[in-house]
């Protein structure tokens, strides 16, 4: 088993496989995917903060993304999705 912290709601949770957000945030998740997809859609070139900054989310987060896997990095910056 595995305790896990939630990117978005920061809460403990157990789970058998390693996981970044808890259940009640799936949707949440989802959603902030989706935006962050959108948005290096146009600004493919964009690091972290510019990101977190521009979606008004925490850099938190969106590290958070990338080490799960979501997202990938190069050289700090994002990596064509
Ligand atoms: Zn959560």
């Amino acid at each position: 088993m595995y305790t896990n912290t939630c990117k978005h709601c920061q809460k403990l949770f157990k789970s058998r496989r390693k996981s970044y957000c808890c259940k009640e945030c799936a949707d949440i998740d989802k959603m902030r995917y989706e935006q962050i997809k959108a948005y290096l859609r146009h600004f493919p070139n964009s690091n972290a903060y510019q990101l977190a900054d521009a979606l008004d989310i925490d850099v938190y987060t969106v590290l958070k993304y990338v080490e799960e896997g979501s997202l990938v990095v190069s050289k700090g910056e994002f990596e064509k999705l």
